[in-house]
């Protein structure tokens, strides 16, 4: 899945917890694991992979930025966010290889199932994930 959608269910997860940390660190880990395991689209497999890494980049720190500095969220609730979507440094580490070599997050092996499905669906489910997310985040606002 893109990082922004990893990151806003994190998101969403942290602020509807609040705490505790570790418990939460767990949580967005996990969470990252079996969002993987639902059919979506990756634009890894697209004609401009780098564009849209670098957009999915961008927007995932601007919703870091946006939880903690413009929503007022305690800095480590929006840090989590980040963590739920760091896994996918793995994928990104192994694009910018050549996409050769191994994957380390267990989500991103060869022999996980990982979800694919068309654009249609692909896209449209993390839209869900990504308006959930934000929808929790903004409903606890502090
Ligand atoms: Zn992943």
């Amino acid at each position: 899945m893109w990082v922004t959608t990893h990151v806003l269910a994190g998101l969403g997860i942290a602020a509807a917890l609040g705490g505790p940390w570790w418990l939460i660190l767990v949580l967005v880990v996990l969470a990252h694991v079996l969002m993987d395991l639902i059919p979506h689209w990756d634009y890894t497999v697209s004609r401009h992979p780098i564009l849209y890494g670098w957009c999915d980049f961008i927007a995932s720190f601007a919703a870091f930025w946006i939880a903690w500095l413009g929503l007022g969220y305690p800095w480590w609730i929006a840090f989590m966010g980040l963590l739920s979507g760091a896994p996918d440094w793995d994928v990104l580490i192994w694009v910018a290889r050549g996409e050769k070599g191994r994957k380390y997050f267990p989500s991103h092996w060869d022999s996980f199932p990982h979800g694919k499905s068309g654009r249609a669906w692909g896209i449209s489910v993390q839209v869900v994930i990504m308006a959930v997310g934000v929808g929790v985040v903004l409903a606890q606002r502090p």
